[in-house]
C-alpha cells in the first residue's frame, strides 16, 4: 500500500525569523534547549497559541505538547487567565509595596502543598532551589546538599554539576565559569538509588539537604520507584538532613497538592514555578514555619527580589490554580495521558520499534530504549537518532514535542480525545519512519 505524499509545510518565514534571531542572541534563543540542537535543523518561531494549538509565524498550526516546558496546564490563552490579567494590567504592572494579590495566592499554595505553611514568591525556579539550599544551609550549619544525576533544578552554580567516576561522586563542575570550589559541597547520586543516598549521607562531612524531583522530569518521565521518596524521608530525619522536593515541574501538575500529595512523602521545603504562575515569569519557595522564619526580614538569611510576587503573575497564578480546583480536572488530565502514552507504546510495538513510554499523570515521555528507565544511566542509554527522526516527522504532521529525548511533554487541559487521537495517528507513521530508518 502507498501513502498519499505529505508535502511538507512551509517554513520561511520561520527561516527568516530565526535568521534574524542568531545575530543578536547566543544561539538564537534565550534558553538552549529551543535551538534544536539535539535534533538538528531550525526551530519553528512562534506568532501565537490557543487551546492546545501554537501557530508558527509560517501560518502552520500544530498541536503542542512542550507546553512552555511546564506552566501551561490550562493550555494557551485560556479565557480566565487573558481576562484576570487584562484587568490587572491596567491597574498597574508593579509596585515594590505590598499587594493582596500577593496574600491570596500565597494562602492558595499554604492551603494546597502539605508542606508548606510559609512562603516566598521568587521570579523563576533557579532563584527558587538556590534560595532553599540557602535557608537548608543556613538552618543545619551544614555545608554539603545531595543531588540526583540527571535531576535539574535551574542553573545556580552549585547544582552545575556532573558525576565523576565511582557510585557515590562528589561532583565536579559540568559548565565552565563555575569554581570547583562551589561543587565540592554538591554529592551525587543516582535517582531511585536509596543505598546510594544512604551512603553519601553516611560520607564524612554533614549533609545540609537532599534535594531532587520527586518525578524526575528533565531526564525524560521518571517516576519514583515504590518506596524511594519514603526511604529518603527516613534517611534525612535519620542524618539530621532537611528533604527538598523540587516540585517546580510537578507542583500543581501530577496533582494539585504536587508529587507530595501524590506520593504522600512530606518533604522540610519544597520548590514550585512554572504552572503557579499562570505563564508568567513566576516560582517560590516554601515549608514548615519554622523554617521558613529565618528568611529575612523575620529572620537573617538573605533572599530579595525586586519584582517577586509582580501583581501580573499573581492574578494568573490564581486564576490557573482556581480552575485546577474544579472537580475532576486531574483526573481528566491523567486519563488523557494515559491514553496518549499507551497509544504511543503500542504504536512503537507495531512498527517495530524499541521504546518505553512513561506517564505520571499529566507528564508524558518516549524514551527510545527496550530496557527500563530508572534513572539517569538509563535513560542515556536511548536512541536519540531514532527521536530526533521521530520529532521531525511529528513536526511535519503538525505536532511539536519538547525538541529533546531528555524533555517531559506536557499534556494539558485542552489535549482533547481528538487531539490525543490526531497525536496518535501521526505517532503511527512517525514510528514507521523510525523503523525505515533502522533498517
Ligand atoms: C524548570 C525547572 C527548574 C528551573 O526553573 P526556571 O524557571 O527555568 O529557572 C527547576 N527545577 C525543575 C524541576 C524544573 O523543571
Amino acid at each position: 500500500m502507498t501513502e498519499a505524499i505529505q508535502t511538507k509545510p512551509k517554513r520561511a518565514n520561520s527561516q527568516r525569523a530565526f535568521a534574524g534571531a542568531t545575530p543578536v542572541m547566543p544561539g538564537g534563543v534565550n534558553s538552549p534547549v529551543r535551538a534544536y540542537q539535539a535534533v538538528g535543523g531550525e526551530p519553528i518561531v512562534i506568532a501565537s497559541g490557543s487551546g492546545c494549538c501554537v501557530t508558527d509565524v509560517d501560518g502552520n498550526e500544530y498541536i503542542d505538547y512542550v507546553g512552555a516546558y511546564g506552566p501551561l496546564i490550562l493550555g494557551h490563552a485560556p479565557q480566565a487567565i487573558t481576562v484576570a490579567l487584562t484587568k490587572a494590567i491596567a491597574r498597574g504592572t508593579a509596585f515594590g509595596m505590598p499587594t493582596e494579590a500577593e496574600t491570596a495566592l500565597a494562602r492558595l499554595i499554604v492551603d494546597a502543598v502539605p508542606s508548606i505553611d510559609v512562603v516566598r514568591m521568587v521570579n523563576s525556579g533557579t532563584e527558587s532551589t538556590m534560595s532553599a539550599i540557602r535557608l537548608a544551609r543556613a538552618a543545619t550549619g551544614r555545608a554539603n546538599i545531595i543531588k540526583c544525576t540527571g535531576c535539574y533544578h535551574g542553573h545556580a552554580d552549585s547544582l552545575l554539576v556532573q558525576a565523576g567516576s565511582g557510585a557515590t561522586t562528589l561532583g565536579t563542575p559540568s559548565s565552565p565559569g563555575v569554581p570547583d570550589a562551589v561543587t565540592q559541597h554538591t554529592l551525587l547520586v543516582p535517582f531511585n538509588d536509596v543505598d546510594a543516598a544512604q551512603a553519601a549521607l553516611e560520607q564524612p562531612g554533614d549533609v545540609a539537604a537532599m534535594l531532587l524531583e520527586p518525578v524526575a522530569g528533565n531526564m525524560g518521565t521518571i517516576p519514583p520507584n515504590e518506596g524511594y521518596l519514603d526511604a529518603l524521608r527516613d534517611l534525612c530525619d535519620k542524618h539530621g538532613a532537611l528533604l527538598i522536593f523540587d516540585e517546580v515541574m510537578t507542583g500543581f501538575r501530577v496533582a494539585y497538592g504536587g508529587a507530595q500529595e501524590l506520593f504522600g512523602v512530606t518533604p522540610d521545603l519544597t520548590c514550585l514555578g512554572k504552572v503557579m504562575g499562570g505563564g508568567l515569569p513566576c516560582a517560590a519557595y516554601g515549608g514548615r514555619e519554622d523554617l521558613m522564619r529565618q528568611i529575612s526580614p523575620d529572620g537573617p538569611v538573605y533572599q530579595a527580589g525586586t519584582l517577586s510576587g509582580n501583581p501580573l503573575a499573581m492574578v494568573a497564578g490564581r486564576a490557573t490554580l482556581d480552575a485546577l480546583r474544579e472537580p475532576g480536572v486531574y483526573t481528566s488530565l491523567a486519563q488523557h495521558s494515559k491514553t496518549l502514552a499507551q497509544g504511543l507504546g503500542a504504536a512503537a510495538v507495531q512498527a517495530g520499534v524499541p521504546a518505553r513510554c512513561t506517564t505520571v499523570n499529566s507528564m508524558v515521555c518516549c524514551f527510545f530504549t527496550s530496557g527500563p528507565v530508572q534513572n539517569y544511566n538509563d535513560a542515556i542509554q536511548c536512541d536519540t537518532n531514532a527521536f530526533a527522526t521521530f520529532f521531525h516527522a511529528m513536526l511535519d504532521q503538525g505536532v511539536v514535542l519538547p525538541p529533546s529525548q531528555f524533555e517531559t511533554w506536557f499534556v494539558s487541559t485542552e489535549h482533547d480525545n481528538l487531539m490525543i487521537e490526531r497525536t496518535l495517528h501521526a505517532a503511527k507513521k512517525a514510528f514507521r519512519t523510525v523503523a525505515q530508518k533502522q533498517r
